[in-house]
């Protein structure tokens, strides 16, 4: 059997339900490619993309069509599917257990030189403007870093591991081997205490620490983890602060932030119940004027920043 895959985010992250996907399939002995119109001659075509807003177009083509990601399943671009009549779809809200628990296609794409995988799924919190809660729901153990590890260097998708015991086991033995992380959805600064302040000392990050504070609520919280993980030889420089950016009045806490020593990297808050990019000009400017190291040290009154558009 062909099967064709199709990334429509293209974004520098690689798609991990579709190397998963890959994975599957070319174990059943199966050929995998990326769908190219034409070259490609699928028997069935597996779409995904992440975002709302990601543009997509069907496939002119009488394979089976399968559709994936939060992109197509949170949303009503099924709406928009229903109109197209000359392929047959389906849609997954989530890959089959099987497929889950398979060990990637690192080869889909050969140009990265680490593994990616969960250990954890869902998270303890329901912040308000994120999707996490609503598609994966409570928090859970989901498989051992052994399933996905095949490089030295991992990415954690994880969104709340400190949140999970069996995470924080994990951890524990990933802090004993010579395995780089790097937690990319960032680690709760409301759970950094003592304890896993400690042992985020004792793993070997491959970039920052990546923390989050989103709200003014909870930059004490922030505060508190910063010397946590001081206390345990943690410099303040190695973190990286995620801070959602709303608007101006979001200006003051990621000063805030930066007294404290650590990264803030500004996140223009995305509606995903949306369409297309949401963003304003003014959050745009922001996140540039923040996200810009060169510019942001030398410049930390935003109404002096000469790069914005919005004056
Ligand atoms: S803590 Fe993070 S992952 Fe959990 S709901 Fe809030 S923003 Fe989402």
């Amino acid at each position: 059997m062909k099967i064709s895959l199709i990334d429509y985010d293209k974004t520098r992250m690689p798609n991990l339900a579709l190397m998963k996907i890959s994975a599957w399939h070319k174990a059943k002995g199966d050929d995998v490619d990326f769908y190219e119109p034409l070259f490609s001659n699928p028997n069935i075509i597996y779409g995904s993309k992440v975002f709302l807003f990601t543009k997509f177009t069907i496939p002119n083509t009488t394979a089976e069509i399968i559709f994936g990601g939060t992109g197509f399943t949170l949303n009503k671009c099924i709406d928009e599917m229903t109109k197209v009549d000359k392929c047959s779809f389906g849609l997954r809200a989530k890959l089959a257990d099987d497929m889950e628990h398979i060990c990637p296609d690192y080869e889909l794409y050969p140009n990265i030189d680490y593994s990616m995988g969960f250990i954890t799924r869902g998270c303890v919190r329901n912040c308000d403007f994120c999707i996490v809660p609503k598609k994966e729901g409570e928090i859970r153990f989901n498989a051992h870093i052994n399933e996905f590890q095949r490089h030295k260097k991992v990415v954690l998708l994880d969104n709340n591991i400190l949140a999970c015991k069996e995470g924080i086991n994990e951890l524990e033995a990933i802090s004993k081997t010579d395995t780089k992380i790097d937690i990319n959805q960032g680690l709760d600064s409301r759970l950094i205490d003592k304890k896993t302040a400690k042992l985020i000392s004792e793993l070997k990050f491959i970039d920052n620490i990546k923390t989050a504070c989103d709200s003014d609520k909870q930059f004490n919280a922030l505060k508190i983890a910063v010397e946590n993980l001081g206390s345990f030889g943690v410099k303040p420089y190695r973190i990286l602060v995620l801070t959602l950016v709303k608007s101006e009045k979001d200006i003051p806490r990621i000063l805030e932030i930066d007294k404290l020593g650590v990264k803030p990297f500004a996140m223009g808050y995305i509606d995903y119940t949306k369409k297309s990019d949401c963003r304003t000009q003014i959050v745009k400017d922001i996140c540039r004027w923040v996200n810009h190291k060169a510019i942001f040290n030398t410049c930390k009154d935003f109404s002096k920043y000469i790069g914005r558009k919005t004056k």
